[in-house]
């Protein structure tokens, strides 16, 4: 059954140069270069704070896969790490390679100035879902605010927000995770917990955490531990001297559609039984965690990846792998792909199976690299549309490397670069010259 919605008036609250929605790595990247490029720029963010899934998931381990390579991150997330190093250093964290984690409480304060002195307008609390299109173009953005619907004027608009929800209540196109079912990865739902015996486990300067994770695992794979959770690994992340450890990365809930509120009730619920069954198994089986007590739970489901929209360019996985250059290329990573199994499978499987077959993940090595092309950025039949992060045009397999936090930023920056150029040279994003932007990118010293 449907109905159908009255017409409702909404009052404008802004007209700005560049509209950001989505305040995680790619909407901060965005926001920052838009703002910096001195077009009046606003973000608007659904929740209480920025970071996106580093922040509302304890995703803190950011760049955690690159600490055997000698890849050197730049631009925006570059200044970004070196600011916060500055101010929090490893915000007590005494694992080894504590460079590549973020306490994502620090984060959050961090990142409130951060973007604003970048000149952005921030906007907390502000959940988008609905636009007012006319033609090719988006003429208004609508906040749902506790007041009602509030409109947004932007001469460009950027979609960073995970799930592509700007774009996809615009009527672009989109794919959702694997061909064969839109199945996507796993939901998690990461928690910290205390009374973790700190100096034992780094006694010697031996991290234990990881000898901790791969008997976890043996133990799974043996049928050993009797945890109804299907996933097979513990990844852990920050521990501090107090006995803090944070980003315990377990929980997941298979079978979710991330845009589906229905799902998503399930998937937090479900693994909020996951984390309380798992505390009691670290408590009874991880040397130095006897006296750990549940500190506290994420504050939302995070996924890996979502929609994906349907752009100029759809980068695949084997561009990623054959290292294809593009000529519009706007950011260089390491190749790298990290995709966990729909199915809870964790035989390796290959990245050509797209995830049909197990776990495809391959950890960076030096020197190889992948390039990311601006058209994947610019939504099929839109003007003033950009999308930057997780949900740019890519296949499923390609996601999961262009998903890195870091990554992310990068597309973000690009986004943010190219509406400034948009709106500077009356241009639409799609018209902007790519030699303009790739050298606007390098002179904020981005290296691709
Ligand atoms: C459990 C887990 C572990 C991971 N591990 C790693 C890792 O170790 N290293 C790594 O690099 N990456 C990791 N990732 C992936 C990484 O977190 C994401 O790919 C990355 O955060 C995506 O950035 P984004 O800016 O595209 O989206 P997000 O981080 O999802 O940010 C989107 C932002 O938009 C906001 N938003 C969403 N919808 C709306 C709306 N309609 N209106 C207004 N605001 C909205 C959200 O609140 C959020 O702040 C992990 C992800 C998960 C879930």
């Amino acid at each position: 059954m449907t109905i159908t919605i009255p017409a409702k008036t909404a009052a404008v609250y802004k007209d700005v140069d560049i509209l950001v929605v989505g305040g995680g790595p790619a909407g901060i990247g965005a926001a920052v270069a838009a703002g910096r490029s001195g077009c009046s720029t606003l973000l608007l963010e659904k929740r209480g704070f920025l970071g996106g899934n580093i922040t509302a998931s304890y995703v803190e381990t950011c760049n955690h896969f690159m600490h055997s390579i000698h890849f050197e991150v730049s631009g925006i997330y570059a200044e970004l790490e070196t600011q916060y190093r500055a101010r929090f250093e490893n915000s007590g964290d005494i694992r080894p390679n504590a460079a590549n984690r973020f306490s994502s409480e620090y984060l959050k304060i961090f990142l409130d100035s951060f973007v604003q002195s970048a000149g952005v307008e921030v906007c907390l609390h502000s959940f988008v879902n609905e636009v007012i299109r006319e033609r090719d173009t988006l003429a208004y953005v609508l906040i749902q605010s506790k007041q009602g619907p509030v409109a947004v004027r932007a001469k460009q608009v950027i979609d960073c927000t995970g799930d592509s929800d700007v774009a996809f209540a615009s009527g672009v196109p989109f794919d959702q995770g694997r061909d064969k079912d839109h199945q996507c990865q796993p939901g998690t739902v990461n928690f910290r917990i205390v009374g973790v015996d700190s100096a034992a486990l780094m006694a010697g300067g031996h991290d234990q955490l990881k000898e901790i994770g791969r008997k976890f695992r043996e133990d799974y794979r043996a049928g050993k531990t009797g945890l109804a959770c299907k996933r097979q690994d513990i990844p852990m992340g920050r521990l501090t001297a107090n006995g803090l450890l944070s980003y315990i990365n377990y929980p997941c809930a298979y079978g979710i559609d991330p845009t589906s509120f229905k799902d998503l009730t399930r998937g937090e619920m479900e693994c909020r039984t996951y984390i309380l069954e798992i505390v009691d198994y670290m408590r009874s089986h991880f040397p130095g965690f006897e006296r750990v007590e549940l500190a506290s739970i994420a504050p939302e489901i995070g996924f890996r990846d979502s929609r994906r929209i349907h752009g100029d360019y759809r980068l695949t996985i084997d561009d990623v792998l054959n290292s294809q250059h593009f000529d519009d290329t706007i950011a260089v990573f390491p190749q790298f792909y990290d995709m966990l199994s729909p199915d809870a499978n964790m035989n390796e499987g290959s990245p050509q199976d797209a995830g049909y077959n197990g776990y495809i993940c391959s950890y960076p090595k030096d020197d190889l690299t992948f390039e990311i092309p601006y058209r994947s950025l610019l939504p099929l039949g839109m003007d003033n549309l950009l999308v930057a992060g997780r949900c740019i045009c890519a296949d499923h397999v390609a996601e999961s490397g262009i998903r890195a936090i870091s990554a992310c930023m990068y597309t973000g920056q690009a986004a943010g670069t190219a509406a400034g150029l948009a709106v500077q040279r009356a241009l639409t994003p799609r018209t902007v010259p790519v030699p303009v932007l790739q050298d606007s990118l390098r002179s904020q010293h981005c290296k691709f």
